[in-house]
């Protein structure tokens, strides 16, 4: 065993990661990266298959970020927002608020997906409570959200696996039925259930009417729950309740934003503007902790007042707004825009979807959900039936630990296949990455 791996299995306690697996098996160490490459100590390359964990958008090492932190590690590296403002920190806040779905005018900084969730919750939460309609209180979820991982955004997430055990840490929340066709009861489309998910979560508002605060949701598609992707016209019907209910609407881009979908924003396909919008992960490229969270004008306005009235939000981490970052997030839109990203993905995405047609032709594969560039392979024991692999099989897992054989680093979400790769991919890399998806799932399930 190299040196470094035995000083990782000594100390390190990694994320979401049963350790004892991990001390016993033998472990990959990233000692760089290269485009879309990631390069191992002992200077194997793979592909970045999965972006780093649904982050990196224009490749590693990418010249022009590098050299906006290099520039601005030359100014200054950390300063508070407490008090002070920075550079990066304001520009960036005029571009994103120029990028973000219309009305969404004030930008609150954090370091990641999770803080910016629990922003946007305490946020909806102190907004009615400045308005005095104290009785909202109660949050919307959907099943099987993932918003992050402090207990604010465990408490509005509904994975089992991951949020169980927290139950008792947890503010309760009203539950809203999954999108998703491929797993509902209800009927396998809108056109057969009339659109039941929505029809459900109108009830819980009429049910629980006065007494919510605000619904969060993911757009388009709820990512860790398995890359679930939702039927169009879901967002933007629930944005029409909400209004309709007096409810403010979370939209959570942390995984979707910056590109992923085919738009900057998931939103942007449904034409919904939210009440409070949060963006991470792709942020700064990938390069970088940043995550914000932004919001209108009315909840805004709602916290403004002389200090002795005490609405200020009381909220603000060490790092927030870090100027590194931040200058870090400047490159990654100039890239956005010099680049022509956005524009440039549909050939991209449109490959994808014909390479992944052939995945049908696999026994184990029993659904196939794509939105721009995030991509879920199903596997399953019998898809007629539906009839999931035991777990202890760890099917998901073998198939991306055989995807590394050829060269190719992904992580699933169980038997769901997580594709992700970064934006700045191009088709042939993104056909050669899915031909391997392929060719692992075919000998690992023997098909
Ligand atoms: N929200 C969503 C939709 C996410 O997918 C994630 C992370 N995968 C988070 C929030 C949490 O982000 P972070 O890991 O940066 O805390």
């Amino acid at each position: 065993m190299q040196d470094i791996e035995r000083k990782d299995k000594t100390y390190v306690w990694h994320p979401f990661t049963q350790m004892q697996d991990w001390v016993e098996n033998k472990q990959l160490v990233i000692a760089a990266g290269d485009g879309i490459k990631l390069i191992d100590i002992d200077g194997k390359a793979y592909y970045d298959g999965v972006s780093s964990l649904w982050l990196n958008v224009h490749g590693h090492r990418k010249a022009a970020i590098d050299q906006a932190i290099i520039d601005q590690l030359g100014k200054i590296a950390h300063t508070t927002m407490l008090g002070l403002a920075n550079i990066p920190a304001a520009e960036l806040a005029e571009q994103l608020v120029k990028i973000a779905p219309p009305g969404l005018t004030r930008v609150f900084y954090s370091d990641s997906g999770s803080t910016a969730v629990e922003i946007a919750v305490k946020m909806a939460y102190q907004y009615w409570q400045l308005k005095g309609q104290t009785q909202k209180k109660k949050f919307i979820t959907l099943t099987n959200a993932y918003h992050g991982d402090t207990v604010g955004s465990v408490s509005v997430g509904g994975i089992d696996l991951f949020h169980r055990i927290f139950a008792p840490l947890l503010f309760e929340t009203v539950h809203a039925p999954s999108p998703s066709c491929f797993h509902c009861t209800l009927g396998d489309s809108p056109a057969a259930c009339g659109f039941a998910c929505v029809v459900a979560v109108e009830k819980l508002l009429a049910d629980h009417h006065g007494e919510i605060a605000a619904m969060v949701v993911e757009p388009l598609v709820q990512g860790a729950a398995g890359m679930l992707v939702q039927p169009p016209g879901y967002l933007r019907r629930v944005r029409e309740l909400t209004q309709r209910y007096g409810v403010l609407l979370i939209v959570d881009e942390v995984a979707t934003g910056f590109g992923r979908t085919g738009r900057m924003f998931a939103c942007e396909h449904e034409g919904v503007s939210p009440d409070l919008m949060t963006m991470a992960k792709g942020i700064t490229g990938g390069y970088l902790p940043l995550a914000a969270t932004l919001t209108t004008d009315e909840i805004y306005n709602a916290f403004l007042g002389p200090v002795e009235a005490q609405k200020t939000f009381f909220h603000g981490h060490s790092y927030t707004g870090n100027p590194l970052a931040c200058a870090a997030a400047l490159a990654n839109l100039r890239i956005f825009r010099d680049e022509q990203v956005i524009e440039n993905l549909g050939p991209k995405i449109e490959a994808a979807r014909r390479k992944l047609a052939a995945f049908w032709q696999l026994a184990a594969v029993a659904d196939i959900r794509q939105c721009g560039l995030m991509i879920g392979i199903e596997l399953m024991q019998d898809k007629a039936t539906k009839q999931p692999y035991p777990p202890a099989w760890r099917m998901g897992h073998r198939v991306c630990m055989k995807t590394r054989e050829y060269g190719l680093i992904i992580r699933p979400l169980g038997d769901v296949v997580v594709f992700m790769p970064p934006l700045a991919s191009t088709v042939e890399e993104i056909e050669e990455m899915l031909d391997i998806i392929y060719r692992a799932i075919a000998e690992v399930t023997n098909c």
